[in-house]
Formats: C-alpha cells, structure tokens, sequence
C-alpha cells in the first residue's frame, strides 16, 4: 500500500539530522578510541623494537664511522686534532631529521692505549664522574661481543625513544585530526546529498500529490455531476452494469425509479434559472435522504434523476421507496427569492421482467414516467408490457409519418365554427388526417403527441400553414368566399425555427392577410416558454391573427395566462360540454369560463357540441360560437367548400 503524503513527509524531520550526526560522531570516536587502544597495546611496544634496531644499526654504523676516524687521527699527536675529531665522532644527529640529539666533549684521551689499542679510548663525556665514559672497560664498540659502548646506547635510551614516539604521536595526531576532518566532511556532504535527495523526493512527492489531486478533480467531474454533487449518467451507467451482474447473482430484482419534477421549465421561466438550479440542488438533497446506501441515485440530465434499487426482493420494497421520494416533495421549496411546491412523476423498470440491460431498462422507466404524467403527475407507474406496445407504435409513427410528410400522404380536413347568434360559418378548424390503406385514418391526437418528441412536429406544423394558404388560394381561385381558417400549432413551433417566427413572413409571400388564417394553441404551451412565448403571439396578434386557447380547462388551467396572454378567443373543452347537460359542475365551469372570458373581451368557443341540446345549452351561457359534430364532422376541403362556403358574386 502506498504511504500518505504525511508518512512520508514525517521522515524528513529534523531529528532525523540529529541522529544521524550523533552516529557519525560516535563511529568516528569508536575509530579513535581503537586507534588509540591499538597503539598503546600493540604499536607502542612495535615502536620501541623499531627504534631499538634502528639505534643498534646508527650505532654499529656509528661505530664504523669512529673507527675510521681513529684509524685516521691515530697517526696525530695534536692534540686538539684529536680533540676535535674525537667531539665530532661524538656529535649523533637525528638521521631523520638532522637535529642533535647528543654532543659528547672528550675531555681525557688515554694516551697509553691510543692509537694501538684504540678501542679502550677513555673519552669523558662531560660527565664528571664518568658514568659514560669509554674506556677498557666501557669501549666504543666491542666488535667481539657486539656489544654498543655506553654512549651510542643513547639510540635506545628512553629519551631518544620519547622523540621518536612523539613524532609518531604528532603524526598520528595529525592523521587523526586529518581521519576526522575527513569524517565531518564526508558527515556533511552525504548529510547535504541526503538532505538535497529528500528535498527532491519531498517535492517529487508534493508534485505527485498535486497531480493526483488534480487528476482526482478531473476524474470527479467526468463522473459526478456538479451542482448536485450526485454521480452523473456516466457513472450511472458504469455503476448500473456492475449492480445488474451482482443482482443476478444474487438472484435478486432490480428496480429502475426514473423521475423528473412536473414543469420544471415553469419554475425556470418564471423565477430564473439560479433559481431551477436551486430546485435541482434541493431536490436532490432530498431524495438522497431518503435513499438507502447502497442504492445509487444519479442525475441523469435536466431535472431528470434516475435511482438504481439493486437486490431487491419484491416490488412492495420498491414501492415504498418511491412513495418516499414523492412525499420528500411535499414540504415547500425555499428558493432565492421565491417559495414553490412541486411534485414528481417516477416511472419504474424492473429487472428481469422489463428487460436485462441498463438502456432497455431506463428507456422502460422512461416510458413508465411518461405514464404516470399522463395520469395526472405526482405519482409513480410501474413499466408493462401495454407501455411496449405503444413504444413500437410511436416507433413505427416516426418512421412512416415522415415519409407521408414527404410523400403528401397528409391532407387537412375542415370543420365550421357556427356563430350561436346568427348560425352563421364564420371561421373553421383545419385538423390534419393521414390517411392509411385501408382506409382509416391514423389517429391525429395520437401521431401529433409523438411527432411533438422530436422536431418532425415543426416540419408539419410548416407544412399545415402552408397547406392552408394553398387551399385559401383555391377557393378563391374556385368562387368561393373564404372563411377565415384556424390551424393548431404546438408547444415547439414557438422555438428557435418554429412556424410562429416566419408566420407572417409566409403570410406575406403567400399573399394573404393575418386575419385569413388564426391559431390554436394549447394552455400546455404556456408551460414551455412564458415570456418566448408571449412575445411571440402579441406579435401575431398585433398583426390582427385570430389567437385562441384549445381545450381550455383540461391542461394547465389558469384564468391568470388569459389575463396576461393576448388572446382573441377561448374554446373550451368538449368534455365539458359534453357532460354539461348531466354534470352540474360542468355547467357551472362553462359559465365561469364564459363570464371570464367575455369580461376579458374575447370571444367564447364551445367544442364538441354534439346535440341540440349541447347548442341550446351553450346558447344559453353565453358562448359564442359552436363545433362540433351537431354542424359537422370535419370533412375534406371540397365538402366543405360545397357544404359551407358561399359562391363569391361575380
Ligand atoms: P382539437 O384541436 O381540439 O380538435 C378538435 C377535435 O375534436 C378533432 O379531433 C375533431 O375531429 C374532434 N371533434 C369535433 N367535433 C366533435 C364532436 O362533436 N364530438 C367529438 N367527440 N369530437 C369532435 P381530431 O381531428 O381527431 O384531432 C384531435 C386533436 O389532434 C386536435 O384536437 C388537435 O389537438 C390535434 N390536431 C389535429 N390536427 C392538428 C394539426 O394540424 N396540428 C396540430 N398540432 N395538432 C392537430
Ligand atoms: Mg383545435
Ligand atoms: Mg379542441
């Protein structure tokens, strides 16, 4: 395992120094002390021998050298010849050094004995007792015995001995000095090569720490998303195969929670998008409260969030942790200058039932959320089998809607909207109708829904404009005079490339007026982008185009948006209408929207009016205009001209 940055760096302390000079100096003594305890026991009695022999060979050399000079002053009878050759021969120098370590003075010469018997010279060497003297019986040098005369014994004498040894002390003293010198140096430049070595490792240590610091930064943001600090969808996936193969182990379930908060754009468009952001914070801080450990919560993109519950054992666990993240949404959102309450919508994949790999899961989850949307949000659905079919639907819908796009296999059907006072046609609906083979149609409620997932719905919703401009221009082009034509747009035809931003433009070139031709949109659409939105229609309807709400109090109803929109007309649902004559409630939500809705000017719309009664009814609380299949189905441009449009006069 590898040592923490602080392991490591704790080595380089200072006590480590301290400790390693304090043993440098201790080997350093222990070599001195053995020198030491090594000279006095083994080299100091090796000096003595040494400088015993070498004063034994200076005095027989010596001794040769006085010899000679006897044999040569022999002859003599000077006295002070003899005298002063006598006193050299006894002047002994250091042979090393050349220093004089012993001057002798002759002070009696035995004349009787010298020359012929001259190593019985009797020599006084200044001491006057003559201790040292040579003489008969101390001689010079007896070659006989070998035997050193008293004098040359001085060599071996312990002063001589003493010079000797302390130039051998001073030189080991200075060896020593030199040894230690060496030893501190060596202490101090392998202490600097250690420090300098430790120095490089600490910063190589330090640059390797940063790294792994910044590589870890690098690694937490590929993976874990971060303004919620939650794994992102790339670990998710990563995580998600691992939890997949340890479930099926395990023999185990696996569920897949898929959810969103229910519209969010809304809560983005109407309080900003620090504000979204807070939301997701927030959100996601509370679902991981309620999130057991091992299960892993990811944020999958926008305000979506997914949940991995691996080893489950039955579906009542996964249960009770789904109604847990809804009701974590129940408490009031505290934002930045703003207190919302929003809820969510979770669709639930489980494995091995809706499949055994994490995308069919997750797009199985998906589907399910879309689900539990469309069963009035704030609640979770399991996936089913139901679910795949209408995936394979709206599968097989992308595939072959474009192709009638393309192909003009989409025509327009027309119904009238009959103005309740006067019975009167005065404008009609242009509802789309893809016709297959067999005759029937494809259900435009159903194609329209999946077309808006992606951007096929802008290319239809272009060419329903264009469609209608085109029909306008035949019956006029046949006699006819026209009525003004609604088409209905969708929620994206209000972004970037949508429809609604060259309406006009189309208009112009198609050679029509913006009265010619109105708009239906939704309340839904108000959810996607308010003020985009708004802006988009005052536009329009500043241009003089006819602008309704569709199916008014089935979607995100708010009389506020009627307020604030600017509309010329309201068509309220048909299931109000439809119940009315039996629902008293819905009677009175139609009054409501009537009262409203005149109060605000515009102009009252009842769809689905089947019956007379409907008409009566609708007649009676004050709408304005009717449709519905009581006037007509939606027929084909021809039968509605025939049917419905008057012959200009000519
Ligand atoms: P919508 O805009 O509310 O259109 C009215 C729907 O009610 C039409 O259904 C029409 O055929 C039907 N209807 C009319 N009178 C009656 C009646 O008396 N009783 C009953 N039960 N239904 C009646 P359709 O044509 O199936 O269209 C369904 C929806 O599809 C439309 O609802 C509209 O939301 C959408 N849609 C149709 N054409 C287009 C289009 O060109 N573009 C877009 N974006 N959506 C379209
Ligand atoms: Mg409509
Ligand atoms: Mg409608």
């Amino acid at each position: 395992m590898s040592k923490s940055k602080k392991d490591i760096l704790q080595g380089f302390s200072p006590s480590m120094d301290y400790r390693s000079m304090l043993l440098f100096i201790g080997v350093g003594l222990i070599i001195i002390g053995l020198t030491l305890w090594n000279w006095h026991y083994d080299l100091r009695p090796r000096l003595v021998n040494e400088a015993e022999s070498n004063a034994r060979i200076l005095a027989a050399s010596h001794a040769r050298a006085i010899e000679s000079q006897f044999q040569n002053i022999s002859g003599s009878t000077d006295i002070s010849v003899i005298h002063n050759s006598i006193n050299e021969m006894l002047l002994i120098n250091d042979p090393s050094s050349g220093e004089t370590l012993y001057r002798g003075i002759a002070l009696e010469v035995d004349y009787d004995v010298f020359p012929a018997n001259y190593d019985m010279v009797n020599i006084d060497v200044g001491d006057t007792n003559c201790s040292a003297c040579i003489n008969s019986e101390n001689p010079i040098y007896n070659y006989k015995t070998g035997e050193l005369a008293a004098i040359l014994k001085i060599y071996a004498n312990p002063v001589f001995y003493q010079h000797l040894v302390d130039d051998i002390v001073d030189d080991l003293a200075l060896m020593l000095g030199g040894v230690i010198i060496v030893l501190v140096l060596a202490w101090l430049t392998s202490n600097r090569l250690l420090y300098n070595l430790r120095e490089r490792e600490k910063s190589l240590l330090i640059e390797v720490a940063e790294r792994r610091s910044v590589e870890d930064r690098l690694q937490q943001i590929a993976t874990y998303d971060q303004l919620t600090n939650l794994p992102n969808r790339y670990l998710l996936q990563a995580d998600f195969t691992r939890k997949l193969e340890e479930t099926a182990r395990n023999r185990k379930m696996l569920a897949t929670l898929f959810f969103d908060i229910d519209h969010f754009k809304q809560i983005n468009d109407m309080h900003g998008h620090e504000a979204g952001d807070a939301l997701l914070r927030e959100a996601a801080g509370r679902v991981s409260d309620v999130t057991r450990n091992y299960d892993l919560l990811a944020r999958f993109g926008g305000d979506e969030f997914v949940m991995i519950m691996s080893n489950v054992e039955n579906r009542a666990d996964v249960i009770y942790v789904a109604e847990k993240i809804i009701s974590s949404f129940n408490k009031v959102f505290s934002l930045h200058d703003a207190e919302v309450t929003v809820t969510t919508s979770i669709g639930i994949s489980v494995f091995p039932e809706d499949g055994d790999d994490p995308s069919e899961l997750l797009k199985n989850a998906d589907l399910a959320m879309y689900r539990a949307k469309a069963d009035g949000r704030n609640g979770y659905q399991f996936f089913n089998a139901e679910m795949n079919l209408e995936l394979q639907y709206s599968q097989w819908v992308e595939t072959n809607l474009r192709e009638a796009l393309n192909n003009n296999g989409l025509e327009l059907h027309y119904q009238p909207q009959v103005n309740l006072d006067n019975g009167k046609v005065e404008s009609c609906e242009a509802l789309i109708r893809w016709p297959q083979g067999s005759g029937d149609n494809v259900n435009p409620a159903d194609f329209i829904r999946i077309a808006e997932r992606s951007a096929l719905i802008n290319d239809i919703s272009h060419w329903v404009l264009q469609e209608t401009c085109r029909q306008i221009h035949e019956w006029t082009d046949a006699g006819y005079q026209t009525v003004r034509v609604d088409i209905n747009l969708s929620g994206k035809d209000f972004v970037d490339k949508g429809v609604l931003y060259n309406f006009l433009q189309i208009l112009r070139r198609q050679n029509l007026q913006p009265h010619q031709i109105g708009v239906e949109i939704t309340e839904n659409i108000l959810l996607e982008s308010t003020e985009q939105v708004i802006k988009a229609l005052t536009l329009l309807h500043n241009a003089g185009v006819h602008i309704s709400i569709d199916d008014f109090g089935t979607g995100f109803s708010s009389l506020n948006y009627i307020k604030q929109l600017p509309l010329s007309g309201i068509k309220i649902d048909q299931s109000f209408v439809h119940e009315a004559p039996s629902n008293k409630d819905d009677l009175v939500i139609i009054q409501a929207i009537t009262l409203v809705g005149h109060g605000f000017g515009l102009d009252i719309v009842a769809e689905g009016v089947e019956t007379e009664w409907h008409e009566s009814l609708c007649k009676g609380v004050g709408c304005n205009t009717m449709q519905g299949v009581y006037v007509s189905e939606p027929l084909s441009a021809k039968a509605f001209a025939s049917k419905f449009l008057k012959r200009s006069k000519t």
